[in-house]
């Protein structure tokens, strides 16, 4: 490999990497980038206010999605223009079905974006489908989709273990 082809490949394959952490780091990690809600005394649980926090907060996320699956598809197409020879066309299949699984991902995650979205608009928000109570502003800031309390949350991840080994 010449000097300069080494270089091209380094600076290919690192940024491919970058996009790539990228990516995941979207998914993986919930939405952050918001103010915390501070309530004021006696403010009542999901009134217009915190629902309008929560929506703003929804839509963003659903937004940076978005962004990074058009990111990741352009990112393919630019790629796939740029390995002519076989040897780099199978990393390349490598990391297309990691991106495509990434996109899978995040298109799922923009589909319970929406549903949530939806139970906001209808002002059936921030409480436990499982028993009710209150999920609480700042677990919801953490995991805006959330639908359960982190009790009954925690219970069904243990039914589940027992069920799936
Ligand atoms: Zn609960």
């Amino acid at each position: 490999m010449t000097a300069k082809a080494k270089t091209t490949a380094t600076r290919r394959s690192t940024a491919s990497k970058r996009s790539r952490a990228a990516a995941v780091q979207t998914v993986d990690s919930q939405f952050h980038n918001f103010t915390p809600y501070q309530p004021k005394k006696g403010e009542h649980y999901m009134n217009d206010a915190q629902l309008e926090h929560f929506h703003d907060i929804l839509n963003n996320w659903r937004r940076e999605l978005m962004e990074e699956v058009d990111r990741t598809v352009h990112h393919m197409q630019e790629e796939a223009a740029n390995f002519p020879d076989p040897a780099d066309r199978a990393t390349q299949e490598e990391e297309f079905s990691i991106e495509l699984r990434t996109r899978d991902r995040e298109r799922k995650l923009i589909k319970k974006i929406d549903q949530t979205i939806d139970r906001v608009d209808q002002e059936d928000y921030g409480f436990c489908d499982t028993c009710g109570i209150e999920i609480g502003l700042r677990r919801l800031e953490a995991r805006p989709t959330a639908t359960q309390c982190v009790d009954c949350k925690s219970l069904d991840e243990i039914k589940e273990r027992q069920i799936h080994g």
